[in-house]
């Protein structure tokens, strides 16, 4: 399809998808491109960690965002949570952060979740993604995120941040560890420490 050039007052704004992501065409190609706007994922915890992944993935063209989060956007949270901004505070962060990504992309597909993981259903919603960002707070929510990715055989990406360190790690189900082999919660009752098959047990 070609470009759309379209008056807005004085200036005139070219509105492609090629044109949007002219910088990213050579590194993935068109095929790639079309990829990333089939593609759903699911941001659980939308803070600085999981709010900067749901507007990168949005820059780059994914098409279904799910977002995941259970609080309020508060005065603490705006020196680092750039989905946010000063009318934000005190409303729901997933309403807020889905405000911000349809203004930047109107062809976004945003879907919000208010809640804690295992006090909701993602059933449906996992069935859909085609990864999950982990960037929750909370340990026990992370594994029972974990054991539900596992389960479904949805790619999980663990992330995390405290202070200057950043935690990175990739849940492959049934090809490699999860975050039960990896910190084996429940090791003397349940199974064995990385190196096991746990599958998430
Ligand atoms: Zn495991």
């Amino acid at each position: 399809m070609g470009d759309v050039l379209e008056d807005r007052s004085s200036v005139t704004v070219v509105t492609s998808s090629s044109s949007r992501y002219a910088r990213q065409l050579p590194l993935i190609g068109e095929n790639g491109q079309q990829r990333l706007k089939e593609s759903t994922v699911l941001v659980a915890g939308i803070g600085g960690l999981g709010g900067a992944c749901a507007l990168y993935l949005a820059a780059a063209g994914v098409g279904h965002l799910i977002l995941l989060h259970d609080g309020v956007v508060q005065l603490p949270d705006l020196n680092r949570q750039t989905l946010m901004n000063w009318e934000s505070l005190g409303r729901p962060r997933v309403e807020e952060a889905e405000k911000t990504l349809r203004a930047f992309d109107p062809d976004l597909k945003v879907t919000t979740i208010q809640g804690k993981v295992g006090e909701v259903s993602l059933d449906t919603w996992l069935k859909q993604a085609d990864l999950v960002i982990d960037a929750r707070y909370d340990m026990e929510e992370r594994f029972k995120l974990n054991e539900l990715c596992v389960r479904q055989g949805v790619p999980m990406m663990e992330a995390a941040m405290y202070g200057w360190e950043i935690f990175l790690f990739w849940v492959i189900p049934k090809l490699g560890p999860c975050l039960e082999c990896l910190h084996a919660r429940d090791a003397p009752r349940r199974g064995s420490p990385l190196g096991f098959r746990c599958w998430a047990r």
